[in-house]
């Protein structure tokens, strides 16, 4: 099993260096994960990473990290993305873009990458393939994973994740042994902000407008990979990396 990189160079910027060193993989894995939010794409990008070694690079974990950095105050383009967030809505194409730039050296990262919220538009889309032309680094696959919408719902808005080690759990699906207090590290259970009734209806409208026709976009160009997110984390990631296996034959089974 692969342990995660700490991932600094992408939460906290380039100049932070990530701890253990990213190992590299030959060929490394280029992926981007797409879904509604709710869907499970954090939890699939954790388990992908310990079958293909390929580091989680979440875009809402950048903004989530920023929010809970006290030591330096955000520039005003990054407040008033964190309040779009808090919201619900997309933060601006720009903003997104001018961070991702900010970090093309972990895409370059020669253990490949697990892109997780991001491109969320089309703008985005278009960005990140000339990028990625521009620097030689072809995607292997994007995997568009599929819930019906009355699961999405009940996923979010039952999520409560741990305000210190950041575990998941689900008021029913999977509620921690004490009400509210994280299983590994007994610190106490939040709701994320963006997981309450009125942010939901906002992001899903957000993701029905601006990322479902991403589908098409990454379908047109052969790349994509449609899998069904129901069951358990470990059936939805051995679906996916049996897909990935019949689409690029290499020993990704670890
Ligand atoms: P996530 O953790 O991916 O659900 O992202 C949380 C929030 O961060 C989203 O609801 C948006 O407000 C913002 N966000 C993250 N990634 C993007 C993106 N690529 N484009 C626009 N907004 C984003």
């Amino acid at each position: 099993m692969t342990t995660q990189p700490d991932r600094a160079a992408w939460l906290q910027g380039l100049s932070a260096q990530c701890s253990p060193a990213p190992a590299s993989a030959t060929p490394p894995w280029r992926l981007v994960l797409l879904g509604a939010p709710g869907v499970g794409k954090g939890t699939q990008a954790q388990l992908l990473h310990q079958h293909l070694g390929a580091c989680h690079l979440s875009t809402g974990d950048v903004f989530r990290a920023a929010s809970a950095r006290k030591d330096c105050v955000p520039s005003p383009a990054m407040t008033a993305a964190l309040e779009f967030m808090r919201r619900g809505a997309l933060v601006p194409d720009r903003t997104v873009w001018e961070m991702v730039c900010e970090r093309t050296g972990c895409l370059r990262c020669a253990g490949g990458f697990l892109l997780d919220g991001f491109p969320r538009t089309l703008s985005q889309a278009e960005s990140l393939g000339q990028l990625l032309q521009k620097e030689n680094l072809p995607l292997n696959a994007v995997i568009n994973y599929e819930l019906p919408l009355p699961e999405i719902v009940s996923r979010l808005s039952g999520r409560r994740t741990c305000s210190k080690c950041k575990a998941v759990f689900h008021i029913t699906n999977q509620p921690p042994r004490s009400e509210n207090i994280c299983d590994h590290c007994g610190a106490l259970l939040f709701q994320r902000e963006d997981d309450r009734t009125e942010s939901i209806k906002v992001r899903l409208q957000a993701y029905n407008q601006s990322t479902a026709p991403l589908i098409d976009f990454y379908s047109a160009k052969g790349l994509l990979l449609s899998i069904p997110a129901t069951g358990s984390p470990e059936d939805i990631s051995n679906r996916t990396l049996y897909a990935l296996a019949l689409r690029a034959p290499l020993p990704i089974f670890s």
